[in-house]
């Protein structure tokens, strides 16, 4: 893609907004320094927004010498999460993913 102002090839760079919670990708011209979102960006930015909207809010608490974390009841019931069942977590660039088993 080229800057419509130098027609030179724009980069394009990712940063991070939101208290580091939405990480999106942009256009950015080296020579003006001109920068936007093209429609494919932009439905990337709106689908997250949306996602981070729906987000439920969990709080930690001690468990022995662990941090536990509290799944809410209709978020446990959608997954099928149990006691005693597994789940992995992967560590993210900005977050930890959980993969229930
Ligand atoms: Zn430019």
């Amino acid at each position: 893609m080229k800057c419509h102002k130098c027609n030179i090839e724009l980069l394009e760079r990712t940063d991070v907004s939101g208290k580091d919670l939405l990480e999106y990708k942009y256009w950015h011209c080296p020579r003006c320094r001109d920068e936007f979102l093209d429609m494919g960006q932009l439905h990337e930015v709106a689908e997250k927004e949306r996602a981070l909207r729906r987000a439920e809010k969990a709080k930690f608490s001690k468990w022995g010498n662990s941090v536990a974390l509290r799944i809410p009841k209709a978020l446990a019931k959608a997954f099928k999460i149990a006691p005693g069942k597994t789940a992995l977590l992967m560590k993210e660039k900005n977050a930890i993913k959980l993969v229930v088993e």
